[in-house]
Formats: structure tokens, sequence, C-alpha cells
């Protein structure tokens, strides 16, 4: 194995740092984003705002929470703040556990959130959230509260219709508002958040689609403006000058019966002597795509259009998020005054320190948010994850700090890797960062990527591509890393490699042998060795042609992926049917909007659905289906794409793993496969796997992740 020059860049980020350091150090063009401001009676000491943001986490696991937001402090943003705090038993979903601040005994347990922002000098802010007609406190066996008695706007969230509330139930939760500002004061926070956006309580009562009051609480704006008005009274008054008062405020409900944004401006009018600070959001919780702007539909800044015109009801400081990673584009924005904070929930969930990066002038070490939204919705399924940022969720639990790295104790053995995908090239950085001097990845493909290679190239998915890039970057700088392509390795040559450690990391490329998605069995015909049946990788990386223009998508994941295959084999001038055994097609991708829309495309574009078929058979004019309800039916093709399931690519791991004489006498000492080769995983998984095999290479057994759970 050739030498390789040690990278002497001094990588690790410390944990000190003070901002007139960082503020001294940044290039006095980037100035304007390294001005102290003023919120209320505090002092940001930069333009980097982290706004509120679900976790996922409750009081039960405080402690992850602390440590999650105290890295983006750590990592220089002058404002962070906490995810959803509930303070009444009405308030929240449940759908995901939040920050609880019921009573005094819950004090402590959230002071220990602004402790950890306050350690490395930010401000911090807390969000109180109400979520009135559209909570679900049916675990405290009491109906929502609204302003009418009224089915939420999003209906996939929570679809109670609760009770109206009477002058009493308003005076009542406007009264917990106030207690809930106060407990937040004695917590040591400093901006306290009314949350008036996505179909928050507050909000509910402005738009007349919740509230259909006759009373002071209903019908013109301004009596539909009070409860906002009262709650913002009411707050100032609890918490006297010692905090800012913030809004997160919804400035355009962008569906029928919101509030438009004219009457949304005359609301900012008559509220803006109460606030200290407008962080802006647009729409309800049934478009969340629109204000979680997922990169396939919006480019970044595209929500400038809505938040830009909040200056023109405001003297106060404006919050705008619109996923920014390019810093000229904040420059303007600051320097044009449109916005005075960049807003981040997801750029600093993807890279906590990007401030302290811009301070430097390293640009290309920024870790760019891909506008997956996989951080938004993993937490629907129990767990905080990033495509980009393997150590999210992991602050506390692992102890991970995404820029510091300890040196490995077995760093001078050279490592072999294989395969340059996610998994791969996340493993092999993070190897280089602990110190190892000879990594060699080496990769079957010319290019650096694996299976995000060929994702990232179709229809409006190039930015996930900032998977590839960033790890592509930090390849090229480290010097420790030999990348090796066009190389497809067998067991031979993987044992005369000349390393100790060997690290599999083969991918799972979609089945070609078309698997029955009820009982595994093979579906006669469905045989990607045959020319008119085909997978992803065949036709995306390996050339194989299509024998014709129709064509018939057969997807079982239903996630992104047939879509945006579909949506290729359709730009290629095919017609295409997509059909799936799901009665709803792309569901696991609905929530942040992206399949609605994708589906709408196809449509639009000739494009035909077919849900709720089972493929059972494949021939030469097309394919057969069990319908559930109907019974069989026949599709007439030219070829079929399978996407039946994915399969880990284990057989050069398995070799090696059988050939433990040869191994040894190779010198081969250790052997492990990681991401998709161990399982086939969500590329943010894949991601997780590569790191944590790093972090952990020098553990007693380093194929088994250390026990981690401390919450
Ligand atoms: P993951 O998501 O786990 O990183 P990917 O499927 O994205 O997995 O990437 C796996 C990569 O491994 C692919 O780029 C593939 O070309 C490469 N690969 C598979 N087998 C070999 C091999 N024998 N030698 C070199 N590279 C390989």
């Amino acid at each position: 194995m050739e030498e390789l020059i040690v990278e002497s860049h001094p990588w690790n980020m410390e944990p000190s740092f003070s901002h007139d350091a960082l503020r001294a150090a940044a290039a006095p063009r980037l100035a304007p984003l390294f001005e102290p401001l003023a919120i209320g009676p505090h002092i940001a000491p930069n333009r980097f705002y982290s706004v509120p943001y679900s976790s996922g986490w409750g009081n039960h696991e405080v402690r992850l929470e602390a440590a999650h937001r105290g890295i983006r402090a750590m990592g220089g943003w002058g404002v962070v703040c906490t995810g959803e705090v509930i303070f009444s038993r009405e308030a929240g979903t449940h759908i995901l556990p939040s920050t609880e601040l019921y009573d005094d005994g819950d004090v402590p347990t959230v002071a220990t959130i602004a402790d950890a922002i306050h350690e490395h000098g930010a401000l911090a802010g807390i969000e109180l959230v109400h979520y009135g007609a559209l909570a679900n406190p049916a675990s405290w066996r009491i109906p929502p509260i609204g302003p009418s008695q009224m089915q939420s706007d999003a209906v996939f969230f929570s679809n109670a219709i609760g009770q109206t509330m009477t002058r009493e139930d308003i005076r009542r939760s406007q009264d917990e508002w106030a207690r809930a500002a106060m407990r937040a004061r004695s917590a040591g926070f400093d901006i306290v958040y009314v949350h008036c956006a996505h179909s928050a309580q507050p909000i509910q009562f402005l738009a007349p689609y919740y509230n259909r009051r006759t009373d002071e609480y209903g019908g013109t704006l301004a009596n539909r403006a009070r409860f906002l008005i009262e709650i913002l009274e009411h707050i100032r008054v609890a918490v006297g000058d010692q905090m800012a008062v913030a809004c997160r405020y919804a400035i355009e409900s962008l569906g029928p019966g919101g509030l438009g944004i004219d009457e949304a401006l005359a609301v900012m009018g008559m509220t803006d002597h109460l606030v200290d600070l407008w962080d802006i959001a647009i729409g309800g919780l049934a478009n969340a795509d629109r204000d979680l702007t997922p990169s396939r539909l919006y480019g970044e800044g595209a929500s400038l259009e809505w938040s830009r015109r909040a200056k023109e009801a405001t003297s106060k400081p404006v919050v705008g998020s619109s996923r920014f990673t390019d810093v000229d584009l904040m420059l303007r924005v600051v320097e044009s005054g449109e916005l005075d904070c960049i807003g981040a929930a997801r750029p600093g969930i993807a890279d906590p320190f990007m401030p302290r990066k811009i301070a430097a002038g390293e640009f290309g070490r920024i870790r760019e948010c891909i506008g997956s939204n996989r951080c938004a919705f993993s937490q629907m399924q129990g767990i905080m994850s990033c495509s980009q940022n393997a150590t999210v969720g992991e602050e506390y639990r692992r102890g991970w700090n995404p820029e510091q790295f300890t040196p490995a104790s077995n760093a001078g053995e050279p490592v072999l890797i294989i395969g340059a995908g996610p998994a791969g090239m996340e493993c092999a950085t993070v190897l280089a960062r602990r110190g190892f001097e000879q990594i060699h990845l080496v990769e079957a493909e010319r290019r650096m990527g694996g299976h995000m290679g060929w994702f990232s190239s179709l229809p409006g998915f190039n930015p996930w591509g900032r998977l590839i890039e960033h790890r592509e970057w930090l390849v090229n700088h480290l010097r420790s890393i030999q990348f090796v392509p066009g190389k497809r390795l067998d067991a031979d040559q993987v044992l005369d490699y000349g390393a100790s450690i060997v690290i599999v990391a083969t991918g799972a490329p979609w089945s070609t042998m078309g698997e029955s998605i009820f009982d595994n069995s093979l579906i006669p015909g469905a045989d990607a060795s045959m020319p008119n049946v085909l997978t992803p990788e065949q036709t995306l990386l390996a050339g194989k042609q299509i024998p014709g223009r129709r064509v018939l998508v057969y997807d079982c994941e239903a996630d992104l992926t047939a879509l945006a295959v579909t949506q290729h084999l359709q730009a290629q001038g095919h017609d295409v049917e997509l059909a799936s055994p799901h009665a709803d097609i792309g569901f696991r991708a609905h929530q942040d909007g992206v399949s609605f829309a994708l589906r709408a495309e196809i449509l639009a574009a000739g494009g035909k659905l077919r849900p709720g078929l089972v493929l059972t058979a494949v021939d030469t004019a097309g394919a057969q289906f069990v319908d559930a309800s109907l019974g069989e039916t026949r599709i007439d093709c030219d070829a079929v794409m399978l996407l039946t399931r994915r399969r880990s690519d284990d057989a050069l791991y398995l070799e090696l793993l059988d050939r433990e004489a040869d191994r040894r006498s190779a010198a081969v000492t250790a052997l492990y496969r990681i991401g998709d080769c161990l399982a086939p995983q969500n590329h943010s998984e894949a991601v997780f796997s590569g790191h944590r095999l790093a972090r952990e290479i020098d553990s007693t057994d380093p194929a088994v992740p250390l026990p981690a759970p401390r919450a």
C-alpha cells in the first residue's frame, strides 16, 4: 500500500470561542453578518439565528435536547431557540414528545436547555406553543379547545374536533400563556416566543377558517386579533423588561380561510408595540411544504418572497428562514435590510458550526443542508436525524461533536474501504480526522457517491448531490485518504491489498430478482436479466437500453425513488404507468408535500398512477396484477422497471468472512461492513453507520455499537 502524507490541518474546532474574536476574524465584507443586534433588552452577538424547531424529545430526554441546542451555540449561532414547549395539558399534539413547562416543577429541567445555550455566549429563546383546536390532548382525557368547533386543517396531524372556548376558557388560556412566560424567565431564557404560525392557537383566532365566533373575539380583523393582542399584553406584564418577546408569525396562511398577507401585515401593525422580534413563517400545517421548502420543490431563499414584506409593518428586527447556506445571499439579505437575522433550522442541523466556519472563511467545510427534510420527518419515526450530519441527536447520548474527533489508538493501521457511497465516504473522512494515516477508498465506478450519484441526477434532485460534494471536498482535502476510482475489487484483491482493517461498503442496489412484497417469493418473469425487465441502477448507471416506449414502474417502497424514476423516464420520452401494491402511492414521503407534487407532475405529463396493484407475473408484452378489490388485471407495456426491494450487496463481505485463514495470512486483522451493505437503509442511516464505525474503530468490538442510550 502506497505511503500517504499525513494531513496537518487543524480540523478540530475548540469548544470555547468568543463572539468578539469571531467578529474580529471575519473578513470585512462579512462584517454585516457579525454585527450585534438589540432584541428587546438583550443584545444578540451576531445575525445567525437558530430558530425553533422540534426535536421530538420530551422532558425525560432533556439532556439530549440541551446538548443538541448547546452545540448550536458552540457553533457560533448568536441566538439559539428551543423546539416547541408545551405549557398546558390542552396544548400539545402528542404526535411528538415536546418539552413541557406545565408548572414550576418543570423549571429546573427546562433551565438546563438555557444553561447549555448560554455556556457559549448565545441568547436563549424559548418557543411557547399551544395548538388549540389542532391539539390532541386525548391522553389527558380532554378534547381540544379552539375558537370554534372546527375540524383541523391538517387532519393527518389530528382529526379530533374539540370544544368551543368560552370567554372563561379564553381568560384561563391567556393566563396559562403568561404563567408559562414567567416560568421561562425563571428558567433563564432571554427571548420568549408566542407561536402564531403553523395553525397554532393564536393564528386560529386570526383565521376565519377556525374562527367562526360572533362575540368580540370573532368577525372583524380587529376582533380576531384581540386574542393575540391580549396574550402579548399579558406576557409583557408577566416578564417585565427582563425578556424579549418574539412572535413566530405566519405572514400568509396560503390556504382557504387563512390569513392573507394584507390582513397579516395589518395585524403586525396592531401588535408591533408589544413585540421585540418577528420570526416570519408561512403556511399552515396542511401546506407544511411551503414553510419546510423541500429542495425538490423550492430553491434557497424561496420564502423571502413573503418574509421580506414584514418590514412594511414593523420597525422591530425580523428573522426569516429559507434554507440559507449561500453566504452571498445571506449578506445580500442582511445588507439590503430584507431581514435582520439569518434564521435557520435545517442548515444549522446539517452544520451547527456554520457561523464559525463562515467567520473563518472556511466555506468549503460547511456541510450544506440538502433540503431532503429528513430531519423534520425522521422524528415521526422516533429519531432525530439528518442526511448530512450523523452526529445529530447523538450530542449527549454518544457524546459526539461534529467538529471534534479524538485520535484513534489504532490509527497507524492501513485501512481499505470498498465502496465510495455515502457510508464509505463518511467512514473514510471520520477515520482521517481520527488520525488514520493510510486510508484507501476504492470504488468500482469512476465517481464517488454510490447510489446518491444516480439519485441526485433524477429530475429536481440535484441539491441532494451536496451529500456527495461535501464528502468529496473532504476526501480531497484530507490527504491521508486516497480515492481509487474505477476498480471493482474481488476477495483475492482485497486480501492482497495490504490493508489490516477492511471495511466493506458495497451498498444495496434494487433487487434484480422481483421478490413479492408479501412472501418474498420470486414473481414469475420479473427477472432483470431479461431485456424487458430493468432496475434503476441497470438503467441509470449501467445504461441498459429500454426496449420500447411504454414502461411500467412497479414500486413497493412508496417513497420518493419510484416517483423520481418515473419522472426521469417521462423526461426521456417514455409513456409511464406507476403501479404499487400500496393504496397510496409515495405515502412515505407525503409529510413534506413532495410526493403530492410529484404525483401531480406525473399525471400532468400524461403518466398514470395505479395504486393497489400486486404484481403477479411479467411477460414480454406486459405485466399481470391482482387488484385488492377488483381481482386480476393486466397492463400492457414494453418494459417493467422493478423497485420491489433493495438487497445488500454483501457477497464480498461474506466471502472474506468465510476465508478466515486467508485473512490471517494476509494480516487482515479486522473486517467490517457498513451502510447499506449491512442492511438497506435510508441514506442518513447509511452515513450514520459509516460514521459510527469510524468513531468506535478502536473500541473492543467495533462491529457492535457501544452501549449508548444515556438519556
Ligand atoms: P451506501 O449507501 O451504503 O454508501 P451505495 O450503494 O451508495 O451504499 O454505495 C456503494 C458503492 O460501492 C457503489 O458506488 C458501488 O459501485 C461500490 N462497490 C460495490 N461493490 C464494489 C467492489 N467490489 N469494489 C469497489 N466498489 C464497489
